[in-house]
């Protein structure tokens, strides 16, 4: 296989844009690629008939507008290029009107109140930012997704909105070191974790079919202790899996880059090779969407969840981010006095963003499924801080002090941003625990999900610091005296947002106290993150940057809460039918058995104390297992009752029905581990983690 050859076969990209667009079309798309400038009807015309031509070319049938509706992954509908002809024939048409606008049915995505179900229409427009491709014999058009009235029903829409802002506020600091940006553009890199396990063995789960994660199961008896996984030989079937994978990845354009088996048995990562916000956030879906397609393929499941397994670690995306101007990386530490202090300015830009933010990421990571994930020492904990490193950090020290940095070379050197030494390179020391880490050229947020979009922590940490970056400009654009007064700047603000900064371990308990003492949050449920959105702070910084009116921050607030609790819903139910069609008759079955050996032993003289005793026990915590699973159906029913007040419902389940849940869940895996294997009705932790070989 020649990957020269296959990379970017099924993309609409600049090079075959290139070749068969005539030039003056070109340089009209370019310039609407390039600084958003509206696409007129002719240019948009031209387009549409390369692109047909190219995708009937390669064997497309079809074409779809392919956005990012509220669900958290992608949605398409499809429409074949066909028009019958008066011939009895057909013509095969596609119009610019058809790239440039859709006009789906949106009456049954989550629109959090913004559209009444009777107003179904909603927009997609294409983003032409991001390439066309072709998947399974359809030309797919990356869109954003609107209502009727011009609301975001999406994700892409205000990941755009939010690239805009950092990009004028970066563009008026770059302005003030002598540079004109002609583009400043957000980076991203979205490493992904997933398991796979035997598809057999999944579709023996309801749980893992309905939710995703499993709700029950005892603790196996081999787990991750013994680290034998992380980076070890990847197995055949998995390789092949693979491989397949990242074939399928680069024929549609997306740079995958590195894999590599993680921590827990069963999980592995793929990252991508960074690129432009919207971009990777976009490949990051199909890098999903390709995951759990070619599972299949392999008869493999692919699981997204951020905790399928209870006991062993659950997965992550990390999102890198970093911003470029005209290609070079901002966050890049530079070798002059001048490039330093430029890079100062922009590090503590984010410093202030997370401190004076972390609400805002906080919100960005909560989920049902991560709750049972930050914090269970393998994810960052709810508190959010920086790590910078010691180095970069004594830095920082010594300009908020005032002192000399005696450098690495013993060189002293004297305060002030246009005498700084070189920065540390070396992110050897990158410290794991870290909810947000410098990692020499970038930062890396480590507290998302594995299955939520890259959208929405870009689109928190993009307005964050934009907002930082409008505050910075405003302040040094009527200085008098530039060297000092951004010394001063960058000065007040370590000193201001320096509680933020943490370099030691985020899993310890010391540091909760720590934090507390330093009054940074620790906000330790979803539902709590999800209420500090609409604060009116919140609201005000979405409006002042164009990234949500009010209205759609409340309509996201909506959609979070209704994904929550419907999410808990789910799982309440499925154990519910779990506990009683499955895990209760099992241990009727082996009651029966052991009641009969122990009668029939009875009946010879014989001695039957152990199966007694068991049969004791059994009985017990079948009895336990009853009232729980009783007391979860009433107040699932209750639940039920909550109407029209998302907030009561989610406070709801997260107080009373997660720990019903819990409970449930505590007899059942004792059950299990005490009922013969054969007895059982679904497949154990040892079948779903190990049955790839
Ligand atoms: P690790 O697992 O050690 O964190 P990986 O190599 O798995 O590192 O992933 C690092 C990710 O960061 C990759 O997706 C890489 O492309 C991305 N990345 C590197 N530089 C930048 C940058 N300037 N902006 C955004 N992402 C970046
Ligand atoms: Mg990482």
């Amino acid at each position: 296989m020649n990957i020269k050859e296959i990379y970017s076969t099924n993309v609409f990209n600049d090079k075959v844009m290139r070749e068969r667009l005539p030039a003056k079309v070109y340089a009209s798309l370019q310039k609407t690629i390039e600084s958003g400038s509206p696409l007129n009807s002719d240019v948009a015309n031209a387009v549409a008939l390369a692109m047909k031509d190219w995708a009937l070319e390669k064997g497309a049938t079809h074409f779809t507008h392919w956005f990012q509706p509220m669900t958290g992954i992608t949605a398409e509908k499809h429409d074949s290029f066909i028009t019958p002809d008066s011939g009895g024939g057909v013509i095969l048409e596609f119009s610019g009107k058809s790239l440039v606008q859709g006009e789906p049915d949106a009456s049954s995505f989550p629109s959090g109140g913004l559209r009444a179900t009777f107003e179904a229409r909603g927009y997609t427009a294409w983003d032409p930012t991001s390439y066309a491709f072709i998947k399974d014999g359809s030309l797919c058009i990356p869109t954003a997704f609107c209502s009727y009235a011009g609301d975001v029903l999406d994700k892409k829409t205000p990941l755009l909105r939010s690239m805009q802002a950092v990009e004028r506020e970066a563009k008026r600091i770059m302005r003030l070191f002598g540079q004109d940006a002609s583009r400043v553009n957000v980076t991203c890199g979205a490493e992904q974790e997933y398991f796979l396990i035997d598809k057999s063995v999944w579709l023996k789960r309801t749980d893992l079919m309905t939710c995703g994660r499993t709700l029950f199961g005892a603790r196996p008896p081999k787990g991750q202790e013994m680290n034998d996984h992380y980076f070890g030989v990847i197995k055949p079937r998995v390789a092949s899996f693979m491989k397949e994978l990242d074939e399928e990845l680069w024929k549609v354009g997306v740079p995958a880059k590195t894999k590599h088996n993680e921590t827990a048995p069963a999980q592995h990562e793929l990252a991508p090779v960074f690129t432009s916000a919207n971009v990777a956030s976009d490949h990051n879906q199909i890098i999903m969407e390709f995951m759990k397609s070619i599972a299949s393929k392999h008869n493999l499941a692919c699981l997204l969840h951020e905790k399928p397994f209870k006991g062993v670690s659950g997965s992550g995306k990390h999102i890198n981010w970093s911003l470029s101007a005209n290609g070079k990386n901002l966050l890049e530490p530079g070798d002059t006095p001048s490039a330093n202090a430029q890079f100062l300015l922009f590090l503590t830009a984010v410093l202030r963003a997370v401190d004076r933010h972390s609400d805002l990421l906080r919100v960005s990571v909560a989920g049902a499924g991560n709750d049972l994930r930050l914090g269970g020492f393998e994810a960052p904990p709810p508190i959010i801080s920086v790590y910078l490193g010691e180095e970069l950090s004594e830095i920082l020290d010594t300009v908020d002090k005032g002192t000399s940095y005696l450098g690495k070379e013993k060189k002293r050197l004297e305060p002030g941003v246009d005498v700084l030494p070189r920065f540390p390179k070396d992110n050897s020391d990158r410290n794991r625990t870290s909810p947000f880490a410098f990692t020499g050229n970038k930062f890396e947020f480590r507290m998302l999900g594995s299955s939520f979009s890259a959208s929405e922590p870009n689109i928190m940490i993009n307005t964050i610091v934009a907002d930082s970056l409008k505050s910075f400009a405003d302040e040094l654009e009527n200085s008098k005296n530039f060297k000092e007064d951004l010394s001063a700047l960058i000065r007040k603000t370590i000193t201001n947002h320096k509680r933020i900064i943490f370099n030691g371990n985020n899993y310890s308990a010391d540091w909760v106290a720590e934090a507390t003492k330093r009054g940074l949050l620790n906000i330790n449920s979803s539902v709590e993150a999800f209420e500090s959105f609409i604060l009116e702070k919140n609201v005000n910084l979405f409006e002042l940057h164009g990234v949500f009116t009010r209205s759609e921050v409340y309509s996201r607030y909506e959609i979070l809460l209704e994904n929550y609790y419907k999410t808990l819903h789910i799982e309440a139910l499925t154990m519910q039918d779990m506990a009683r069609g499955q895990i209760m008759p099992s241990v009727f079955s082996y009651l029966n058995e052991l009641t009969k050996i122990a009668k029939n032993k009875k009946d010879l003289s014989l001695d039957s104390k152990v199966e007694v005793k068991l049969i004791g026990k059994l009985s017990a915590l079948n009895e336990k297992l009853d009232f729980a699973l009783e007391r979860l159906t009433k107040l699932t029913e209750t639940a039920e009752s909550i109407k029209d007040n998302s907030l009561k419902s989610a406070k709801f389940y997260h107080a009373e029905i997660v720990p019903a849940m819990n409970e449930l869940r505590s007899y059942a895996d004792e059950l299990e581990i005490l009922t013969a294997k054969k007895y059982l009705s679904f497949p154990t932790y040892i079948d779903l983690l190990f049955s790839v070989r």
